[in-house]
């Protein structure tokens, strides 16, 4: 299936070639036509699958068969993303897919200045890409009108539930046009019974577009648990990238302060490393994802917010420096990598603290991630779990059995010897 089988006008099919695409991925070439037929829908899809021109190239064409009304232009397709880098980057997406169309996008989010925002706005635009927040601040000043709006589009919903949004869409859908009157397009990577509530309340029977398992994560991302202790994580990191010629690494921490010190300790390891989390400016984190996609920055450490919807071509290492404690982000995480048909790699350093989150992370996946030890950085078997803060991982910390289970899989030096057999390690205690 092509392009021009879709449905799509000749102005949308020269932007795509534009981008060098030949084939659309799947989700484009299931979600296309329905929502070129002017359906509702719920879309399970991935970052990474093509799902933002999945909805925008539809979205276009479904705005460009009206005439444009002559004068202020009224708000008629609003996308809601949970980050600023994520609006920015479906912002980015409205341009260049509606290149050769006459319509107007602008988008807003928090962060940045309000006035080239609310000037823009005032001129008039078709296609709004906003964060819930920032939009509301627009709402409050009356700068926006969103009482014509006919498209409404949720993307990476279940990262806007995550975040707390939820009062926000409320609050935002009680200012759109009564729902029989608009389309409505629900992007979410999982579906857990919240989403399922919203995409209840929200859609018109929405016709079910899935292109990956539920909560599945892309097979072509390679997987490997490395357990080490945690003392030496940083130093089996820097050693990884430099003996491993990694020239982009995007790395995952839990915290902002962790982020920041462990770009520093790179930096003095010779490794060009930012952090990019949400107490940065968004100057600093715009910087950041620009050195770093140019080559300029090796790696850059970030935290699950920040990182959520970075789109990075050809991104081909996620490291994990710390489990995330939700397992969901897991997903979103490693799905940096091997997006559009390439190859990934998604590692994970995981000391014996969090061996809970690994079990977690593998319930979801329905999989064990195959778990090699390193020589060199075998982990030191004396060490037990300690209980965290948050109540999870502690599963058992100080007790003998709890120590075996945990301790006893990570700390397996016969993995150390079968260390290029992958599943080796993890075999022993499964
Ligand atoms: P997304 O899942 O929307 O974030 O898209 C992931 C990446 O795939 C982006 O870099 C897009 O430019 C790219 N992409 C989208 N559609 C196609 C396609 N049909 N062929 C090749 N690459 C694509």
């Amino acid at each position: 299936m092509s392009f021009e089988t879709l449905g799509l006008r000749a102005e949308l099919l020269r932007a795509v070639r534009d981008q060098g695409y030949t084939e659309p991925t799947p989700i484009q070439k299931k979600a296309i036509p329905v929502i070129l037929q002017g359906r509702d829908v719920m879309a399970g899809a991935q970052t990474g699958t093509g799902k933002t021109a999945g909805f925008t190239l539809p979205l276009l064409q479904r705005l460009s068969e009206t005439a444009l009304p002559a004068g202020r232009r009224p708000v008629r397709a609003l996308v809601l993303a949970p980050t600023r880098e994520l609006a920015a980057q479906v912002g980015e997406s409205v341009a260049t897919y509606g290149r050769h169309l006459q319509l107007r996008s602008a988008v807003v989010f928090g962060g940045v200045k309000i006035n080239p925002q609310i000037e823009k706005l005032r001129r008039g635009v078709d296609v709004l890409v906003a964060t819930p927040g920032r939009l509301l601040d627009h709402v409050s000043q009356k700068t926006v009108d969103l009482s014509q709006v006919e498209f409404l589009v949720l993307d990476e919903a279940d990262r806007m539930l995550d975040m707390g949004f939820i009062h926000d869409i409320r609050k935002l859908l009680a200012l759109l046009p009564e729902n029989g009157k608009r389309q409505n397009l629900l992007f979410s990577a999982t579906f857990s019974r919240e989403i399922k509530e919203l995409a209840q309340r929200l859609l018109n029977r929405p016709e079910l577009v899935e292109v990956a398992r539920r909560n599945s994560t892309a097979e072509r991302i390679q997987q490997v648990v490395h357990p080490v202790d945690k003392r030496r994580k940083r130093e089996l990191l820097s050693h990884m990238i430099g003996s491993r010629n990694w020239k982009q690494v995007l790395v995952f921490t839990r915290t902002k302060h962790g982020a920041n010190r462990l770009a520093q300790q790179l930096e003095k390891d010779g490794l060009s490393a930012a952090a990019i989390h949400g107490n940065k400016s968004q100057g600093a984190r715009t910087r950041a994802l620009a050195g770093f996609k140019k080559g300029d920055i090796r790696v850059l450490v970030a935290t699950d917010i920040a990182a959520r919807g970075l789109d990075i071509d050809q991104l081909p290492h996620v490291v994990n420096f710390e489990l995330p404690n939700v397992a969901e982000d897991y997903v979103h995480r490693i799905g940096r990598t091997g997006r559009a048909g390439n190859q990934g790699e998604a590692v994970s350093l995981v000391c014996v603290d969090e061996h809970k989150l690994l079990k977690d992370i593998e319930r979801l996946l329905k999989k064990s991630i195959p778990s090699v030890v390193l020589e060199g950085y075998e982990p030191d078997p004396r060490i037990r779990p300690e209980p965290m803060q948050n109540g999870r991982g502690g599963r058992g910390g100080r007790s003998g059995k709890g120590q075996k289970s945990a301790g006893g899989n990570l700390g397996n030096t016969r993995a150390a010897r079968s260390r290029n057999r992958p599943g080796a390690g993890r075999a022993a205690s499964r």
